[in-house]
């Protein structure tokens, strides 16, 4: 029907408005990007309709596949994760999810570290065995005992820097040089480096170039949101074929999102390395603090010399760390006493997620890391997550709940 047809026919109040002829001038703009959201777009015609349109991020064809708002945002991430290509998935855990069921088949086994994101144990322990495919944990410490483990069945390995929780950070050369040379894939969990510690994809490049992961993903959760408000995961590759193996799988998973949580993840992005490096830095300031305090063990940071791996950190990272140390207390105190000291804290959030505001504390029971060989079962563990707030009033708020330990 054309527009003068149109007008001479009278038309109900719906129908008025959802067809109203009014469109906005063209040549708007601004520094956010418009929140364009829809299950339905919209053809010109039938022949349009019927023109095949690849889901390679350059046409539209369902909201499902993503729309201006959430290329826009894959775009950037792929920038920052010195990559190619971005597939966005509802969380960081369905970025997880994605890469292991959209590359393991029956038959194959993958390799996790024992310190890995716990989401992460639990898919290859709990969910990918009801596929056939099988796993085995590695000692992310370990490179010579990691490259025996490779066999031919091995199809993919996953690799964390830091470890989650008790923050390792892996021997990511000597990992990726044994994965390399056996031809194996690799993903990286780069939710701690957030794209900024080091480049994923081109590891220590002035001493290993070429050297670097296959696959890259993120908990946008974490820092690219920034807000403890919106959970989303990102997979980042540089290689096509193996972006549209991945991408066939996400077609078939059915993976949309909210275009409103993909608008606050893109209004993140542009303070992303300011509160990394804001947030870095007051979590030395107070891990050094606690290594200091009495009640202490040891603490867990990469960057602090003696924390494990910190010579590996060295090597690949020197660019950050991320806002999490873990503190292991003497043996003395048992969980009651660590737990009335977390209990104490004013400041500390206790919950899960990390990087957003509010600084947090969680304790952790270890004694399932013991069986994997990790030392640190001896003493209570807790994970800080440090946010925005003042160091100084961090500080004070840790030394007035420790006093409860007195
Ligand atoms: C939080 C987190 C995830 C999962 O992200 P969600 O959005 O919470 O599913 C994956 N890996 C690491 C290292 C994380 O910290």
């Amino acid at each position: 029907m054309s527009e003068q047809q149109r007008d001479k026919q009278p038309q109900a109040v719906s129908t008025q408005q959802i067809h109203h002829p009014y469109r906005a001038p063209a040549g708007w703009e601004a520094v956010p990007v418009g929140v364009y959201k829809a299950s339905t777009v919209l053809f010109k015609n039938t022949a349009d309709l019927r023109t095949p349109r690849p889901r390679d991020g350059h046409s539209y064809r369902y909201g499902l596949h993503g729309t201006p708002t959430s290329y826009t945002l894959a775009a950037r991430l792929a920038t920052l994760e010195h990559a190619e290509h971005c597939l966005l998935v509802p969380s960081g855990l369905a970025a997880v999810t994605l890469v292991s069921l959209g590359l393991l088949r029956p038959g194959d086994e993958v390799l996790v570290p024992d310190n890995v994101y716990g989401q992460n144990r639990y898919l290859s322990e709990s969910f990918l065995p009801q596929f056939g495919i099988t796993h085995r944990f590695y000692d992310p410490l370990d490179a010579a005992g990691f490259k025996a483990l490779l066999v031919p069945q091995t199809k993919l390995v996953w690799l964390e820097a830091a470890g989650s929780i008790t923050l390792e950070f892996p021997d990511l050369i000597g990992l990726l040089q044994a994965c390399k040379s056996h031809g194996v894939l690799t993903a990286m969990d780069n939710t701690w480096g957030a794209g900024l510690a080091f480049n994923a994809f081109e590891i220590a490049p002035q001493s290993h170039a070429g050297l670097g992961c296959d696959i890259v993903m993120q908990a946008l959760t974490k820092y690219p949101s920034g807000g403890a408000d919106v959970l989303m995961g990102s997979v980042c590759t540089r290689d096509l074929a193996l972006h549209e193996r991945l991408n066939h799988a996400h077609e078939h998973l059915g993976y949309g999102l909210g275009q409103n949580d993909v608008e606050l993840v893109l209004r993140g992005l542009p303070t992303l390395e300011l509160r990394y490096r804001a947030q870095d830095a007051c979590t030395r300031a107070l891990a050094a603090w606690m290594q200091a305090r009495p009640e202490v063990a040891r603490v867990l940071h990469p960057a602090l010399p003696g924390s494990p791996g910190h010579e590996h950190w060295l090597q690949t990272s020197s660019a950050g760390a991320a806002c999490l140390f873990s503190v292991v207390f003497k043996p003395r105190y048992g969980q009651r006493e660590v737990d009335a000291f977390v209990d104490a804290l004013q400041l500390f959030g206790i919950g899960y997620s990390w990087a957003g505001p509010m600084s947090l504390a969680v304790p952790y029971d270890m004694s399932r890391s013991r069986a994997l060989g990790l030392p640190y079962a001896e003493g209570q563990i807790v994970r800080f997550a440090i946010g925005l707030e003042a160091e100084a009033d961090l500080r004070a708020d840790l030394e007035r709940a420790l006093s409860v330990l007195a």
